[in-house]
């Protein structure tokens, strides 16, 4: 990775730079000192003066010219300008100059000194900081990159970026901003350990800094966010162009421990011909829109439009409504059948949470689930949610004969099942409940189970243990590690809709559906299939010997009371 270093010292903040520069500079104080005589016109230099400009002790003359003559021609008059403020009493003198060394080559030193305005005597001394200047150099990099990557920093794009802007305005020129953020990279790092996921960030950094073009800059923001600055775009067009060719060069799957990754990311766009002024809105206006392409989930790339600030402020406000939608009852409790394909009847429910917002109507969980981990909200809510499912199966239980034999699965989310609670929660809920455990299935995600894994499957033994049954949800998107897959006590593999829904038009999909088929039944584990929703979709999964689905084939999640009114027809699909 290129140092860059003449082009961060031109644009770092300067009074960064004066800071590491002086500390490195003064930190070892092996200076050749001098007096110099104002009256007489004489200098008298120490054996170390003359040892840094490698010089015997009768080889250096007492006259100031001995000191000017071997300074740099370029260097001269600066230095002979400060020395002269110095002397009329306007600055303190301190400078850093090149010499001319005897083995002809230039050293850069560093030289202050002081007037004794008395004695008329002015005392010097300069050391020589030619090596210093490289460690400089180190420091200055450390604080201005990141160590992973060696991309420029944070600090370091935002200066530039700033430097670009006051360059653009002045010559009428314009700068694009993009921000791209990695889709599931936590589930790399989770599930593969996170060695893996810095050798995935330094190959996506090899990928994409391929695309650079000089003076572009190319940086990493945080964990898995990165940021482009490119120099002048006009128009939107070209920013997008370089989107697109981002997705290109991501797409190719990277090999990580025998595991083929696949990995793409979100992109934000936005230009400095927007109006932002400053580097900080800009790149604010950058990550606006890559939430907004996010939230999409098809589009890659977003650019933004000043409307985006107005939906960022529409999320921190769901996230406040959010804090008070518990209290207020805003919640309820979906249920999806999940059929056996074998007898055609209901086998189990997935509870799915509702938010019905009062302005906003019903709110999808895929946009409040991720609000609520982040935080914290998650906890209360997934034991409202724990506990209005098994109060409401109990009950169903209680009225139905049908219900006996079908059971409620729950879905729990990542810092639910983190939390040392957890355990302790369900135990209670089913007493509270009296449902019997047998009843109860609990879903999580391929990440959380394979996450740190000596404490989750200490974890997930004790749930076994109350005799819940454990699902595997979205099975086949995390990178499970299929070798240690028959180490977790687990009863249930849920196959991810992705798969399902294109069974039916590639070959590829309809093989890892069959794949994930065998390993259920060697490992002695049931398998669902979700995402049914097509009478072919049905055929092909009975075909390939799968004993349970869930899909709109059969039905969409629906309300308690439509729910208790199948249990009371006992239907069969
Ligand atoms: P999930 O657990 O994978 O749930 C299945 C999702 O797929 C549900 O979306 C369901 O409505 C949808 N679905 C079912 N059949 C089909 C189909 O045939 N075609 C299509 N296109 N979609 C189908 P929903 O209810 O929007 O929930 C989305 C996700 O939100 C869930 O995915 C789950 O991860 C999360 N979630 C829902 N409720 C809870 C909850 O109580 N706690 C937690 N932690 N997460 C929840
Ligand atoms: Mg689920
Ligand atoms: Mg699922």
């Amino acid at each position: 990775m290129p140092t860059r270093t003449e082009q961060d010292q031109a644009s770092v903040s300067e009074a960064a730079y004066q800071a590491a520069r002086l500390a490195a500079v003064w930190a070892g104080a092996r200076d050749g000192l001098f007096d110099w005589d104002l009256s007489l016109g004489k200098i008298r230099f120490s054996p170390r003066w003359k040892e840094l400009v490698g010089c015997a002790d009768d080889e250096v003359g007492t006259g100031p010219e001995e000191w000017f003559r071997r300074v740099h021609p370029s260097d001269l008059q600066v230095l002979k300008k400060t020395l002269d403020e110095h002397m009329e009493g306007r600055k303190s003198f301190e400078q850093e100059f090149r010499m001319l060394h005897s083995d002809g080559t230039w050293r850069r030193v560093a030289c202050r000194g002081e007037l004794d305005r008395m004695s008329g005597l002015f005392g010097g001394s300069m050391c020589d900081v030619t090596k210093d200047k490289s460690s400089e150099d180190r420091l200055l990099h450390e604080v201005f990159h990141d160590p992973l990557t060696g991309l420029a920093n944070r600090a370091l794009f935002l200066d530039r970026l700033a430097m670009s802007l006051s360059r653009a305005r002045r010559g009428g020129q314009a700068v694009a901003v993009l921000y791209l953020d990695l889709d599931r990279f936590r589930t790399v790092n989770d599930s593969l350990g996170p060695e893996a996921g810095d050798r995935l960030l330094v190959e996506v950094t090899r990928r994409v800094g391929k695309l650079l073009r000089p003076g572009d800059t190319l940086a990493r923001l945080g964990g898995d966010k990165f940021g482009f600055l490119l120099e002048n775009v006009h128009v939107p067009r070209d920013a997008i162009r370089f989107a697109e060719l981002l997705g290109s060069e991501l797409a190719p799957p990277v090999l990580l421990q025998g595991h083929e990754i696949f990995v793409s990311g979100s992109t934000g766009i936005a230009l400095s011909a927007d109006g932002a002024q400053k580097a900080e809105s800009l790149l604010q206006n950058a990550i606006s829109a890559m939430h907004r392409a996010k939230e999409d989930g098809a589009t890659r790339h977003e650019l933004f439009d000043p409307d985006m600030s107005r939906r960022a402020k529409e999320r921190m406000k769901l996230e406040g409504d959010l804090r008070n939608a518990l209290d207020r009852g805003e919640f309820t409790l979906h249920y999806q059948p999940i059929i056996s394909f074998g007898t055609g009847s209901l086998s189990s429910f997935e509870a799915l949470l509702r938010w019905n917002h009062p302005e906003r109507g019903f709110v999808r969980p895929d946009i409040f689930i991720p609000i609520a981990e982040e935080n914290g909200l998650i906890l209360p809510l997934g034991s409202w949610v724990l506990e209005q499912a098994c109060a409401q199966m109990a009950s169903w239980q209680d009225r139905f004969p049908e219900a006996a034999g079908i059971s409620m699965a729950v879905n729990i989310s990542g810092r639910q099942f983190e939390e040392s609670g957890l355990v302790k929660d369900v135990t209670n809920t089913l007493n509270r409940t009296g449902l019997d455990s047998s009843a109860l299935k609990l879903e999580m995600t391929e990440s959380v189970i394979m996450a740190r894994t000596a404490e989750n499957k200490a974890r997930l033994q004790q749930l076994r243990k109350l005799g819940v049954k454990l699902m595997i949800d979205d099975f086949g998107t995390g990178y499970s590690s299929l070798a240690n897959l028959h180490t977790f006590p687990l009863d249930t593999l849920k196959i991810d809709r992705s798969f399902v829904s294109r069974m039916e038009y590639e070959d590829e999909k309809a093989e890892i559906v069959r794949t994930i088929l065998t390993l259920a039944k060697k490992l002695g584990m049931d398998a669902v299939a979700e995402g049914v929703e097509t009478v072919e979709q049905l055929r092909m999964l009975r075909d390939l010997a799968c004993n349970y689905g869930q899909g709109f084939y059969f039905s969409n999640a629906v309300d308690g009371d439509s729910a208790a009114a199948w249990l009371a027809k006992s239907p069969r699909w």
